[in-house]
């Protein structure tokens, strides 16, 4: 049976003061829930913030790394060093990655394998620009997403994948998928899913909705049947909207 996940996305945002902050205001908040909670916080700030949620039921999260494993790549950090610190999941191929760095299908490709070799979980994000769904081309470019860095992968290594469909018109921008628009993708991408793979596989995997999720617009888009939980940026920034977005489930 699938998992149902919030994931905050903090991006650059919260300095170690701050970091301590919102970890605390989160713990004192947090009940037993029937979402598993995800956070990621900067690289700077993720070995303070594994250590203080040791004990939790929040895991904390990367939200990119490398594909080498070392080397001559001055200011990236990869998947070993993500271990060392108790960091075992990160997300790949968000849209600020893929536009503000240049990571294409093919250099996700290869951060898949590399997280995956280190027996990492990967958030995997994707989704359309605004020209693309005015297009009518949002299924397409999905679907390419998916295929050109997932789909060479073995069934045994999804077990180890969490998808994130995050239409690029709806980060940060307030703007929010319906939530029709929101199931209509997702029930299109479980359906690729299948496809490829098989249905323990389509059933097993949790896809997760992201951009613009609040505590307002939580409950309608989690009630979806496809919608498996969320990525979640600005409103993860304050304890009381991700945690009222996670008690939406
Ligand atoms: C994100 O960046 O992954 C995101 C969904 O951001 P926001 O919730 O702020 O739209």
């Amino acid at each position: 049976m699938r998992k149902n996940i919030v994931a905050g996305n903090w991006k650059m945002n919260n300095d170690l003061a701050a970091t301590r902050t919102l970890i605390s205001e989160l713990e004192s908040q947090v009940k037993t829930s029937s979402a598993e909670m995800m956070i990621a916080p900067t690289f700077t700030n993720l070995l303070e913030a594994s250590k203080l949620l040791k004990e939790s039921n929040i895991e904390v999260i990367a939200q990119n790394m490398h594909f080498a494993e070392n080397g001559a790549y001055t200011g990236e950090i990869s998947a070993t060093m993500l271990k060392s610190i108790g960091v075992s999941t990160v997300i790949l191929g968000h849209s600020e990655r893929r536009e503000y760095f240049n990571e294409d299908d093919a250099i996700l490709k290869q951060k898949v394998e590399a997280a995956l070799e280190n027996n990492m979980r990967i958030v995997f994000c994707f989704g359309e620009k605004l020209e693309d769904r005015k297009s009518g081309n949002h299924f397409n470019v999905v679907e390419n997403q998916i295929k050109n860095s997932l789909f060479h992968l073995e069934t045994e290594s999804w077990k180890s994948i969490v998808l994130a469909y995050e239409p690029v018109w709806a980060i940060g921008t307030g703007e929010t998928a319906s939530p029709d628009q929101a199931q209509e993708m997702h029930q299109f991408i479980r359906g690729l899913v299948n496809t490829k793979y098989d249905d323990l596989v389509s059933e097993n995997i949790s896809i997760l909705y992201g951009g613009s999720v609040k505590p307002a617009n939580a409950k309608e888009i989690f009630s979806n049947p496809d919608v498996d939980g969320g990525l979640i940026g600005g409103a993860a920034l304050n304890a009381e909207s991700f945690m009222a977005i996670v008690n939406a489930f």
